[in-house]
This record gives structure tokens, sequence and C-alpha cells, in this order.
């Protein structure tokens, strides 16, 4: 797909410059943006067609623009962008900063001209995966351990939905990543109901047993636990979400 990516966001703080776009390789049920589009809007990536594309040369001439240490696509899934080899190389190349995929599915890994990835990974039970993505689970273990030993500096991410994606999945996906490396930052999601789906936010207890369980295999694991409320206004929370748009 051309011409996807449609907002660019910047960081004064942190130097970092973020691409955001339009569509994903995957049509997940329990989408997170399906929060905003509600319980008739499609499974996947369902927030309304933003009215406007960026082009090539705008994208550049707005990284051209600030003063940068790193920049980031993500989406929706950016790797669905035809464009993407082109403004990595452009990253890595012509501004000589870091690039990252700061939020990917792992569809499409690894990448030339890419330092590193943060991929949610959705779950291990292989029928789950399938029926959650629509896509094989080997695709994502696969290309997350090819990145991985390509040397990019890999971080995962999954959502604990409790009755789908439960305690024993998230673990098992811990315990893989560990057999990679332990120190493989991984960050637990709780799940934050999406309108029309049957599962619920989990307990406070199911959360710490989820996190306990993942730390008996990685030292990294982080958590978050959000409610719907929380989750539509992050920059309450985190002061990477304070940012300006450049373009
Ligand atoms: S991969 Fe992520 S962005 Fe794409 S449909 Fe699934 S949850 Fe949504």
């Amino acid at each position: 797909m051309n011409m996807v990516f449609f907002r660019i966001t910047y960081s004064d703080k942190y130097r970092v410059a973020t691409l955001h776009n339009y569509g994903c390789t995957f049509r997940c049920a329990v989408c997170s943006y399906r929060l905003r589009s509600g319980a008739n809007g499609p499974p996947g990536l369902s927030f309304p067609r933003p009215e406007r594309f960026l082009t090539v040369p705008q994208m550049k001439q707005a990284l051209l623009s600030v003063p940068l240490d790193k920049v980031s696509f993500m989406g929706g899934e950016p790797t669905v962008s035809k464009e993407l080899p082109e403004m990595l190389d452009f990253v890595k190349n012509t501004l000589g900063v870091k690039a990252y995929l700061g939020h990917t599915n792992g569809s499409r890994l690894p990448l030339p001209n890419l330092d590193g990835a943060n991929v949610g990974i959705k779950a291990w039970d292989e029928k789950v995966h399938q029926q959650y993505t629509g896509k094989p689970k080997s695709l994502i273990f696969r290309n997350f351990e090819a990145a991985f030993h390509a040397g990019l500096d890999m971080k995962a991410n999954v959502v604990f939905i409790p009755g789908y994606v439960d305690v024993d999945q998230v673990e098992a996906i811990a315990a893989w990543l560990a057999e990679l490396s332990s120190e493989i930052p991984f960050h637990i999601m709780g799940y934050i109901p999406v309108p029309g789906q049957p599962y619920e936010r989990p307990t406070d207890e199911q959360m710490l047993a989820a996190v306990e369980g993942c730390r008996k295999h990685l030292r990294n694991v982080a958590y978050s636990h959000l409610t719907s409320q929380q989750a539509l206004d992050l920059t309450a929370r985190d002061d990477r979400f304070i940012v300006r748009e450049i373009s």
C-alpha cells in the first residue's frame, strides 16, 4: 500500500518523531483500536480513514525540520507501507538516527535499516493465534527470532485476556523469549474490554499472577492495567505521549 502514513508527531523532550500509519495486515476482533469505533465497527484496525495521507517528500521534509535522536513508525501496522523501506533508508543513512518500529505485529521482520522493533505477540496457543489474527503463530515467532539474531533491539508485548490469552499462554511466550535472551523487555497489557467482545478486564489478582509467571523467565517485565477511560487519555499518564504534530 502506498501513502499510508497520515500524521507525524514529535516529542521535544525525547527528540523522537513518530510516523503514524493507517491499516494493518491482521483483523483482530479484540483490537484496541476498536475501543473508539464500537461494537459495530469491523474487526481489526477500524478507526475512520484519515482525510489525507503524506507523500514521501512531505514526510522527509517534516523529519528534516526537527532535531532528532530517533524515528519511530507505528500504526496500525507500519509494515503495510510500500514506502517504509525508503523511509528507513532515509532515517538511517541521511538523517543518521535510530529507526524503530514502535509497534508492529511482527508479520514483516526483519527489515534493512531497522534498529529495533516492539512486537505485539498475540497468543501462544496455535488455534487461538489463528482465530485471533487470521495468521499462523509460526510466522510471528520465526520473524521475531530472525530479527533478534540479525542483531535488532527487540522488545515484546502481549495483551493478557483472561479466558482467551490466559496466564499459561502469557507465561509460555515469556519462556520462549527467555530462550533467546532473558533480557528481552516484555510488557503485559491487561485487556481493555472492546465493545461487543465477550472478554473481561483482568482482576488485580489475575494481573499479578501473569506478571509473576513471566518474571520467572525474564528480568525485564512491566505491565499496564488500564481502564478504558485511562487508555483513551494516555497523555495523563505518560509524558512520552505529550507530542505536537509536525505534519
Ligand atoms: S495486529 Fe494490532 S493493530 Fe492490527 S488488527 Fe491486530 S490488534 Fe489491531
